[in-house]
């Protein structure tokens, strides 16, 4: 498995100097299955050095994208129109997405229509294609399934397993009042990586934010503790969280579970 973190901030994207060393783009992340294929989960503005960077490895040679969207809430589609594959002629686009393809790709194009950008997604020369998920293999040898969460308008986690790796991601869930949502558990059961919605604090999700379909690092070690998996990868942190921040709550996160990561911008897992 060769993935990495192209972003790891939630909501809305942190340029601030005190929130760069864990990194200021939002959401996206990829697994590499080779030099022109790639399966990317979610399209934050993590995308565009992603897309870069795909087209300078490329060269002349075809481009393959899978790209898996969670759901539609800013921070995962924000990057989408500045993904420089979409403008080339050797690539081929596939979006999947939970529920009718025809929403995801009215969804996808509303954010290039009108006043909000310069090229419409129609006119883009890429091959295009939008399909709803479906559990099995989207490209090469990786296995991929959904788990519905927790969170306004709905969103997925995904699981990827592929040469013998599991990796699941849940980056917009919000955790039971009690308890642990056992559905995610059962899904995220013995993988080897499990990332997690950290947008949170404790204390700041119950002053207020119960209902806003987040949750804190501390739900995030019971999940991991109850689904057993090898480590729990914190992400999606909040804007307003600082590179000290997110130090503490990975302190405390492993004092309840120790095999706990923080996610950084350019993170990779699973590479030999
Ligand atoms: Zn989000
Ligand atoms: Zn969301």
């Amino acid at each position: 498995m060769d993935f990495e973190f192209r972003g790891v901030r939630g909501t809305f994207p942190t340029p601030e100097k005190d929130r760069s060393r864990y990194g200021g783009h939002t959401t996206c992340s990829s697994l590499r299955l080779g030099p022109n294929d790639y399966i990317v989960v979610d399209a934050g503005t993590g995308l565009r050095g992603l897309g870069d960077r795909i087209m300078s490895e490329a060269g002349a040679a075809d481009i393959r994208v899978d790209l898996l969207l969670t759901h539609f809430h800013l921070d995962h589609i924000l990057g989408f129109p500045f993904f420089a594959p979409l403008f080339s002629p050797r690539a081929v686009v596939t979006v999947h997405a939970p529920g009718d393809p025809r929403d995801t790709q009215s969804a996808l194009a509303g954010l290039m229509a009108g006043r909000y950008f310069p090229m419409e997604l129609g006119r883009t020369v890429a091959r295009k294609e939008f399909r709803e998920f479906e559990p099995g293999t989207p490209s090469g040898s990786v296995r991929a399934s959904s788990c519905p969460l927790r969170h306004p308008q709905g969103s997925v986690a995904y699981r990827l397993e592929t040469g013998g790796s599991s990796l699941v991601l849940a980056t917009d869930t919000e955790h039971p009042e009690s308890g642990v949502d056992e559905r995610l558990a059962a899904f995220a059961a013995g993988a080897d990586w499990l990332v997690y919605d950290a947008m949170y604090t404790p204390a700041e999700y119950d002053a207020g934010k119960r209902g806003w379909g987040h949750s804190t690092w501390l739900a995030g070690t019971r999940l991991a503790a109850a689904a057993r998996v090898g480590t729990l990868v914190l992400s999606h942190y909040n804007p307003a969280h600082t590179d000290a921040d997110v130090d503490r709550i990975l302190e405390a996160a492993r004092e309840r579970f120790p095999r706990t990561l923080a996610a950084t911008q350019g993170l990779g897992l699973g590479k030999e």
